[in-house]
């Protein structure tokens, strides 16, 4: 892999300010064409426990330093991804296939949390409370929770590390963190910038590793961890909280979706597929807010349809790296396999397909974009999560019958309306139960707002001034006079 910074690229973990090889190792591969990226560190629940100890022994003098100190070398760290940003968006792209713009993207995107929260930090501020005894005085002040630990997905692998790392940081936790065994290298590369930007040792600990489940009882078990927080499966968030309760951690968990696109008949269609077009091909489908259902009212359908079709045929699919690429390959032939199985059903139930429905000859990862239309509501195509290139259109009549079915899921992560009628804008978004809801745009993530999921999406917010708050405990203080 050529590279302005070679440096970025490491094989080892980085544990306690040093660059650690492990036991055994484990390969990384290019999605697109299945080549040798690396060898990288296999680590396991003994370098894990490392790490905790390293975090732990950290904590105290990193916890004391002023919010401004804490948020100069926090600064330190957002310029040096920034400046680093080529770099990093190309590993970025080369261990989990996104386009090279999108992985640029990515790269700002994660950076700007660690700039957000830098500044934030210098503004949490406790409280002094009337009090209900003259001989009381009351107050709160906030202290970091503690040592952090986190387990991080593939599909962003950058941005979901430092929406959890970096306000852990600037509150003045210190963090071990998990990344998901395909994308290790973008994680690492993290670890050395924060490392060259003076971050010190024991503050941030990568364990790569292929022993996600001997590692993550340590980072959810171990007593010297105070909150855990993670992105990724349901089923496999559900299994984390259960191993959290046995020391009553805090946790934060970003968990599946199955997003609702409705398209009302008073939508402006070009808005409309241009929203659904970046909500569900970006990172090929790979997204926990992608759209999973898109309800179009039964007057416009034809002509969302026709207007859709024609935008996904134009799609370019190829490696990352060539110019001009939109989508890319989805992460590992397994992922593949699943969404060509739930295309299969949906037209196997009576589903039409428009195009697609295959993987495509480019290599063994890749999926077509695919277009279903007469979906219904009990296909497995509509009540899980696709994950993948896959539009399933469905009809609708009534505003009351489509909330109705919208709503009709365990989960409640995102939510997407396209309406130019501002009294029922405001209507179906406040009746759709979702932790976030865009409407007429398919594209509303950003570090200065809450993003977060109900019921079985998860638990807590990562962003804006509720991401801040997820990392301190607030300690009420009584004196008395
Ligand atoms: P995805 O569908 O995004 O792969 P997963 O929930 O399987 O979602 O993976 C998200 C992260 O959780 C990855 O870092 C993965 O290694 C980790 N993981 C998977 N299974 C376990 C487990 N049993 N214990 C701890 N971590 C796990």
């Amino acid at each position: 892999m050529k590279l302005a910074n070679p440096d970025l690229l490491k094989f080892q973990n980085y544990i306690d300010g040093t660059w650690r090889a492990a036991a055994r190792t484990m390969a990384v591969c290019d999605p697109a064409n299945g080549e040798l990226l690396g060898n990288v560190a296999d680590g396991s629940a003994a370098d894990a426990e490392t790490a905790v100890t390293a975090a732990t022994a950290a904590l105290p003098e990193w916890r004391r330093r002023t919010a401004a100190e804490r948020a100069a070398t926090l600064k330190r760290w957002y310029q040096l991804i920034v400046e680093n940003s080529g770099d990093l968006a190309r590993i970025l792209t080369l261990e989990q296939g996104k386009p090279l713009a999108e992985a640029q993207g990515e790269i700002l995107y994660g950076a700007s949390f660690i700039e957000w929260f830098a500044e934030e930090c210098r503004r949490v501020y406790g409280q002094t409370i009337p009090t209900h005894n003259p001989a009381m005085r009351l107050s709160t002040i906030r202290q970091p929770v503690g040592v952090v630990s986190c387990i991080t997905p593939w599909n962003f692998p950058n941005a979901m590390i430092t929406r959890k790392a970096a306000p852990a940081l600037a509150a003045g936790c210190t963090v071990v963190i998990k990344p998901a065994q395909e994308t290790p290298l973008s994680a690492l590369a993290l670890g050395q910038l924060a490392h060259e930007a003076g971050l010190p040792k024991g503050t941030i600990n990568v364990v790569t590793g292929s022993d996600a489940a001997g590692i993550g009882r340590v980072l959810t078990q171990d007593p010297r961890v105070a909150k855990f927080t993670f992105t990724g499966s349901t089923a496999v968030g559900k299994l984390l909280m259960a191993q959290c309760a046995s020391t009553v951690k805090k946790m934060s968990m970003e968990l599946g979706g199955n997003a609702p696109f409705i398209v009302f008949d008073d939508a402006d269609m070009d808005t409309a597929v241009k929203a659904c077009m970046a909500t569900k091909f970006r990172n090929a489908g790979q997204v926990c807010v992608a759209t999973n259902r898109i309800y179009v009212h039964q007057a416009v359908h034809d002509e969302f349809v026709e207007k859709l079709r024609t935008e996904m045929a134009a799609l370019k699919i190829g490696h990352g790296t060539e110019a001009g690429i939109n989508m890319g390959p989805m992460i590992f032939r397994r992922a593949v396999e699943r969404v060509w199985e739930l295309v299969q059903d949906a037209v196997a139930s009576g589903a039409n397909l428009e195009i697609g429905g295959e993987p495509l000859p480019n290599g063994e990862n890749y999926f077509a974009p695919t277009l279903l239309t007469g979906v219904s509501d009990d296909m497995r195509i509509a009540t899980e999560e696709n994950f993948g290139p896959i539009a399933a259109v469905q009809q609708f009549t009534d505003e009351t019958d489509v909330i109705r079915r919208a709503n009709a899921t365990p989960y409640g992560l995102a939510a997407y309306v396209m309406s130019e009628n501002i009294r029922r804008a405001n209507r179906v978004v406040e009746a759709l139960e979702y932790g976030m809801v865009a409407c007429n745009t398919g594209v509303f993530s950003t570090t200065v707002a809450p993003f977060g999921g109900n019921k079985e999406s998860g638990l807590g917010r990562e962003g804006g001034v509720e991401g801040m708050a997820e990392f301190y405990e607030t300690k009420y203080c009584c004196f008395g006079t």
